[in-house]
């Protein structure tokens, strides 16, 4: 069985088959999965998701192309929903230098409250990285996010990069481009980080992983990931899909 780390049921392009979107998922032997909402539309739905349904549960926290948006407000409201007994996480945060809505002093700013924030109601954080593994890696070293730990989720940086963040008690996320023919890290991710450190995901609708490149993405493809996975370690599904669903369980500190 799998555990879809980070999906956005909450997402408009779900709206009109949520119900049908998680039937396939269970076909596809996704039993659990984490609704991440990252603004003050997609948080609720997160929640109301995660109250819904069985198996599924929600983080909360603030984009980092949003940054300039988050008010004292926004992030009070996330400290009170982060006691909701299916919220497992706080996030997705960051820096996303790919888009520039949000300046980089903003994005850094709210991502660092973010971090203090998880550090006082001790709980761990999911991390979102477009072009910024350098900064991330800093912020997160000098606000000692170590003390939660979290998720280097969508992770597609150098092996490097990614031993860097184990040390910090981060998970390594591998979605859709790991499948891709021509994503060199992620595979060398994959093959080199031991199992016992390594997450699978979707980020659907987002990333469709192959023979589904640029379709909407779901949670049932997640399959096609740790399948992928499996094939670069030299190992079985059955071993993989176990290992990465004991791993997230024991992230989100869910009792099976
Ligand atoms: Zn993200
Ligand atoms: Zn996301």
């Amino acid at each position: 069985m799998l555990f879809d780390t980070h999906v956005h049921l909450n997402a408009d392009q779900f709206a009109d088959d949520l119900e049908e979107t998680i039937a396939r998922a269970h076909e596809a032997d996704v039993k659990y999965m984490t609704v991440v909402g990252f603004d003050r539309k997609t948080i609720p739905l997160a929640i109301q998701i995660a109250e819904d349904y069985d198996h599924i549960y929600a983080a909360v926290g603030w984009h980092p192309v949003d940054a300039i948006d988050m008010t004292e407000e926004d992030l009070q409201w996330i400290e009170e929903l982060s006691s909701h007994p299916k919220v497992v996480a706080i996030g997705e945060m960051g820096l996303d230098y790919h888009w520039d809505k949000s300046p980089a002093d903003v994005q850094k700013e709210v991502f660092r409250k973010q971090i203090q924030l998880a550090k006082k109601l001790k709980m761990p954080i999911i991390i979102h990285n477009r072009e910024a593994t350098d900064d991330i890696v800093e912020i997160l070293k000098e606000e000692n996010a170590a003390e939660v730990g979290g998720i280097m989720h969508c992770y597609s940086g150098p092996v490097e990069t990614a031993k860097e963040c184990i040390d910090m008690n981060f998970m390594i996320s591998l979605g859709g481009p790991v499948t891709f023919k021509n994503a060199k890290l992620p595979k060398e991710v994959a093959e080199a980080v031991d199992l016992e450190h390594l997450l699978v995901e979707t980020d659907c609708p987002f990333l469709a992983p192959h023979p589904n490149r640029g379709k909407r993405n779901e949670p049932a493809y997640v399959k096609l990931v740790a399948e992928q996975v499996a094939e670069l370690k030299g190992l079985t599904y059955e071993e993989v899909s176990k290992r990465t669903t004991e791993n997230a369980l024991k992230f989100f500190r869910i009792k099976s």
